[in-house]
């Protein structure tokens, strides 16, 4: 439990820029963190950094039972 309140203390670390921040939003069991979240939505889909971001976000959206 000691544990659990030091992760939330230290915030959670975002699945895209794999650093630990303290406001994000939730997707599935993974964490995004609001600049992340910002960059993602204004991303345009023809920016090859749209490919990078989408990379990442297969991840969250392709749960473990398919492997
Ligand atoms: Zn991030």
């Amino acid at each position: 439990m000691g544990s659990l309140l030091a992760k939330k203390q230290a915030g959670e670390e975002c699945v895209i820029c794999e650093q630990a921040k303290t406001r994000g939003i939730h997707l599935y069991t993974s964490f995004i963190c609001t600049d992340c979240e910002k960059d993602l939505i204004t991303t345009d889909t023809s920016n090859p950094k749209y490919n990078y971001y989408l990379k990442k976000l297969r991840k969250i959206t392709m749960p473990e039972i398919f492997s």
